[in-house]
């Protein structure tokens, strides 16, 4: 039931966010590197964040 990709959809959250230490950052890249769907999963995050920033007044300054 516990899917094994998991911990590394929550890496892809924050990793768009710009939340990740360089060590979690590696472990992310090196699985995103032979798992196309958690790939998809991280472009997505990466697409929504820039969406969320778009929408926030307080990053144009
Ligand atoms: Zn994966």
């Amino acid at each position: 039931m516990h899917n094994p990709h998991d911990p590394f959809r929550e890496l892809c959250t924050l990793a768009a966010g710009g939340l990740l230490t360089p060590e979690e950052t590696r472990t992310l890249h090196e699985h995103l590197a032979h798992c196309e769907s958690c790939r998809a999963f991280y472009d997505e995050m990466c697409a929504l964040h820039r969406l969320l920033q778009l929408s926030v007044p307080e990053s144009f300054e």
